[in-house]
């Protein structure tokens, strides 16, 4: 067993922990005012210093690279099982606020909700907090699963896991792009958006190292674009993250 299988093994066994208080529903009150503003100005993330916060000053290609020796599949598969880890945890300190009221749709930017792929192959609108609840259960799930993600020694990797993990790391991204969107108030009230910023330019950076990552997802369509599209191009302006 490898030492970067033995970790992941050993802490995907962690049940993700059950989040979140039942959102209370009344079908006889208004819903409350959304706690966020209508983006009528530039959003916080993209503005000084909140845009430079972070942990690691820099660039991100460095922490990237395949350290000698390590299959590159095992250093794809910790490397998302750690972005999986971390971004649940985020979203689980802010997913108070994140309601069927507040979020009905997976908003990710000006006129852009995503949609989710149900089992009849129909795409339909779910409240963001369902939508992240699949997203993170699916890919919870992934891990622990011994013919996805192999663990014990002489068991390799599926053909198929290159097309999963891309697939993990797209859905992945929609969360991120959805608390940026909605919710980057309450990183700023937890003073966490350093960690946060860092983690994402990581994200962004392994994902384009590896491939991972289109950009059309980074950037949305022309005339629905994804708010985080604006933060990658910021970044590589300032030499946080290459092209
Ligand atoms: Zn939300």
């Amino acid at each position: 067993m490898s030492f970067f299988n033995s970790i992941g093994r050993s802490m995907s066994r962690n049940p993700r922990p059950q989040k979140r208080s039942p959102t209370p529903t009344s079908a006889d009150m208004p819903p409350p005012p959304s706690p966020v503003s209508p983006p009528a100005s530039k959003p916080l993330y993209l503005c000084s210093p909140f845009v430079e916060a972070a942990l690691v000053k820099g660039n991100f290609k460095t922490i990237v690279v395949l350290p000698k020796y390590v299959d590159i599949m095992e250093w794809v598969a910790v490397n998302v099982f750690d972005f999986y880890t971390n971004l649940n945890e985020f979203y689980g300190v802010i997913s108070e606020c994140c309601t069927q009221h507040s979020c009905p749709t997976m908003s990710a930017g000006t006129g852009l909700s995503y949609t989710w792929i149900n089992q009849d192959r129909k795409s339909v609108n779910l409240p963001a907090p369902t939508y992240i609840d699949y997203v993170m259960t699916w890919v919870q799930n992934l891990l622990d699963d011994e013919n996805v993600f192999p663990t014990k020694s002489g068991h390799d990797f599926p053909q198929s896991f290159p097309s999963t993990i891309k697939h993990v790391y797209r859905q992945l991204l929609r969360v991120f792009a959805h608390i940026y969107h909605a919710h980057y108030p309450q990183l700023l009230h937890l003073r966490s958006e350093p960690h946060f910023n860092s983690l994402f330019a990581h994200f962004l950076a392994f994902g384009r190292e590896y491939e991972l990552l289109d950009l059309k997802d980074v950037k949305g369509a022309a005339n629905a674009p994804v708010g985080i599209g604006a933060l990658w191009d910021k970044w590589k302006e300032m030499g946080i993250l290459e092209g």
